[in-house]
């Protein structure tokens, strides 16, 4: 049975189910596998939920029987539209898209949300207890968050979003979820304001315990897990040649579910990080420091991250597993707003790792450019990932994480394309639904007294 410790080496040692309610440890640190499974040996012919309990079976083992985990992922992914859920297609040049963005709200995020909406409800109904998941969001997390816990039994959401500063798509596809478990508030302020009220209720240790806060945020183990088994999937589907895998990378969540991979034996040569003007990885992974600037925005808005939690997984495995010395970097890092590695380690990190960057005007030509070669349309997110894959060699087989659906960003592919995606059908009748949400101040005392009230059992 696999159990799970905290990067920074000074929490308890968790089994699966408490490290899935527990996102963050209370160090500070992020639950990684203690021990690691073996090669797995899932069958890449069968259906991709099938497939998917078999890579994470020895993850979960012990923490729920095999049937309930097997008719967790059959009913998980059966919400996406694809038949094959996640399907892999050709560009004209070679290059794979492995398309992420067929679930209910046209993002990646959705793969490991529909699955982690019901191993919650699940865990928390064996526990005989309830929880309130309380988050803020900018965009692509809310919602599918939003889709994945409505109408759970044991679960109610709250999720803020800054009052009119949000694209329309991704206010509506959060607004008109109708579920008497789902609480919208529009903040009366930025993203930060809505994130800061978030930390502060989590600080707020009374608060906390009355409602029962729990957040599913990036850095949960179990969306790394989901997001292990497409790299699997994917790369047992390629040719023979070594496989390049370029991830467009925020948080860096979705690139280390590949690192995962690629240590439970998934062919993988190299991994390319590919980020837009917020290039702070670029810059890790060709210098071996980092320096925090300010958030930039971008046509890719859901990669426009200064610091990616989740790359404190990758640097704990760098610093040999050694949890003292990755508080002192993270701190470190804090107060100087800049770190970087001894000159010893930067060669092991490079191996097998590049980053990349990618403007906003590259942005628009590679999408241009793959329209016209393919007459495939894509969204931001995926074009900064393809227009970092050309610049690898051919030599290897080329593969590219879709992360949304174009239908999501319309504005930058009209702008790149001349034409404005219509949204997939399952939600063509997006604009005339009726939109639930309350309009609330930027104050922590007035949203707590809303959670609080919204929430009673
Ligand atoms: C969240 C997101 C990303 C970034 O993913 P990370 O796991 O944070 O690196 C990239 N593209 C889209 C469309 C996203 O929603």
């Amino acid at each position: 049975m696999i159990t799970y410790t905290s990067t920074r080496g000074r929490a308890p040692e968790l089994s699966f189910g408490d490290v899935l309610l527990t996102g963050l440890a209370p160090d500070g640190g992020l639950y990684v596998p203690t021990n690691w499974p073996d090669k797995t040996a899932a069958d890449p012919s069968l259906p991709y939920a099938e497939f998917a309990a078999q890579v994470m079976w020895p993850f979960v083992e012990g923490a729920i029987d095999s049937d309930t985990f097997g008719e967790i992922c059959v009913d998980a992914y059966g919400t996406f539209v694809a038949d094959d859920v996640i399907p892999v297609t050709t560009l004209a040049d070679d290059i794979e898209l492995v398309e992420l963005f067929h679930g209910p709200t046209l993002a990646f995020k959705d793969v490991a949300m529909q699955l982690l909406g019901r191993l919650f409800d699940y865990e928390l109904g064996q526990r005989g207890t309830r929880v309130t998941i309380v988050g803020a969001t900018s965009g692509d997390t809310g919602s599918a968050a939003i889709e994945a816990f409505r109408d759970r039994d044991n679960v109610d959401i709250v999720i803020l979003h800054p009052h009119e500063r949000t694209s329309e798509v991704q206010r509506r596809q959060m607004t008109t979820v109708d579920a008497a478990n789902v609480y919208n508030v529009a903040v009366e302020g930025t993203f930060d304001d809505c994130q800061d009220v978030v930390k502060a209720m989590f600080a707020d240790a009374a608060f906390r315990d009355r409602v029962g806060l729990a957040a599913v945020n990036s850095i949960n183990w179990a969306r790394v897990m989901a997001q292990v088994v497409y790299y699997h999937w994917a790369a047992a589907k390629s040719s023979d040649r070594p496989v390049s895998v370029t991830v467009p990378t925020g948080n860096f969540g979705n690139v280390f579910a590949g690192r995962v991979a690629k240590r439970m034996g998934a062919p993988i040569g190299e991994f390319v990080v590919a980020s837009n003007r917020n290039a702070i990885l670029t810059q890790f992974f060709q210098t071996g420091s980092m320096t925090i600037g300010d958030v930039e925005p971008s046509l890719s808005p859901s990669m426009d991250i200064q610091v990616s939690s989740n790359l404190e997984r990758l640097l704990f495995e760098i610093l040999g597993n050694d949890g003292a010395a990755v508080a002192e970097l993270m701190s470190t890092f804090r107060t100087d707003q800049h770190v970087s590695l001894p000159n010893e380690l930067i060669p092991r990190m490079q191996e097998g790792w590049l980053g990349e960057m990618v403007t906003d005007p590259e942005t628009i030509e590679v999408t241009k450019a793959v329209f016209e070669e393919s007459g495939m349309v894509l969204d931001p997110h995926t074009a900064v990932g393809v227009a970092a894959a050309r610049r690898r060699p051919d030599t290897m087989q080329r593969m590219v994480m879709a992360t949304a659906h174009p239908a999501k960003f319309p504005d930058a592919v009209e702008q790149a394309t001349g034409l404005r995606p219509p949204l997939p059908p399952h939600l063509d009748n997006l604009y005339e639904r009726d939109e639930h949400y309350t309009v609330l101040p930027n104050d922590l005392a007035t949203i707590q007294e809303f959670v609080e009230e919204s929430t009673q059992p």
